[in-house]
């Protein structure tokens, strides 16, 4: 299991270098991707693919080829082989047939992200890509409620938006962290609350490759606000329906949504009237 860089091909380690030269095959996400990488670093070792379609079946074959004692590196397109990326289900076959498995530590983007956050690092949980549809994006993010600690998720930068208003629906306005094309040129490291992040995204659509960390869901129930003003305005801004604002608010505080409603509507009688 060798990792490889995550954007900076300064990031490779001597001992991938070493390895990847030395063994007799390297298994890869997308053998195109990887030639540029061996190119160089003027490595000229045969590579053929070993991607999520063809996994289970490549798999055996490599068993087959490592026991004929030959050495196979498995690389991904980017950081570590198996972290979102094919790996696992070779390690657990090569395993099964008694064939040692090591690893070539090396970059990987959520560690190399985490550290940059500010998020306390300890205790994590990497959730890695969360599923495509909004209401089992929506099921996954109310199981992660109760796992008090940073949360580290994958996304893809059009999905970035969808994904955000979800998270603010379901845990409200809370702070995250959004670090943004690691070790590249155009590295940028995001800070906010989701509302906020929400509208400078509205502003500025992110690009490139991104790692999402959401700070840990708080277990003590904050003491109610003397206003209801200020924090509903913050989350209908952000785009959510009355509805679901007052539901953000209502598990937020542990207050029936009915009593938020009527002491905000009482708020803004007091505004216009005056009195
Ligand atoms: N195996 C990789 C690792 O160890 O991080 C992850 C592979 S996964 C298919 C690709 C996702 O990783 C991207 O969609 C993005 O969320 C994240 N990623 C990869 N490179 C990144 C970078 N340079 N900056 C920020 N995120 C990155």
């Amino acid at each position: 299991m060798c990792a490889t860089p995550i954007g900076n091909l300064q990031d490779i380690t001597l001992r991938a270098l070493e390895t990847l030269k030395n063994v007799n095959l390297i298994a890869a996400e997308d053998t195109r991707h990887t030639h540029k990488l061996l190119n160089h670093f003027a490595i000229k070792t045969p590579l053929t693919s070993y991607h999520q379609h063809n996994e289970k079946s490549k798999a055996a074959e490599l068993i087959a080829y490592l026991k004929a004692d030959n050495d196979v590196a498995l690389v991904s397109d980017a950081g570590m082989p198996g972290i979102s990326d094919p790996g696992e289900v070779l390690v657990r076959e090569a395993i099964l047939a008694g064939i040692e498995v090591d690893v070539i530590p090396g970059p990987s983007a959520f560690t190399s992200g985490l550290v940059l956050s500010g998020l306390p690092c300890t205790p994590f949980y990497f959730a890695g890509f969360m599923p495509t549809s909004e209401k089992a994006r929506k099921d996954a993010l109310n199981k992660l409620k109760d796992v008090v600690a940073t949360q580290i998720f994958y996304e893809a930068p059009h999905r970035l938006q969808k994904f955000l208003q979800d998270v603010l629906a379901t845990r409200g306005d809370i702070e995250l962290v959004i670090a943004r094309e690691l070790t590249k040129l155009h590295q940028e490291i995001i800070r906010g609350r989701v509302s906020a992040v929400l509208q400078r995204l509205a502003e500025v659509p992110a690009r490139g490759e991104l790692v999402v960390f959401l700070s840990a869901p708080v277990t003590e129930v904050p003491s109610v606000p003397s206003s209801w003003g200020e924090e509903i305005t913050g989350l209908l801004q952000a785009g959510l329906e009355q509805k679901a604002a007052f539901k953000v608010l209502a598990e937020k505080y542990q207050v029936p949504k009915r009593e938020i409603y009527n002491a905000f509507i009482k708020e803004k009688d007091k505004k216009t009237t005056g009195c």
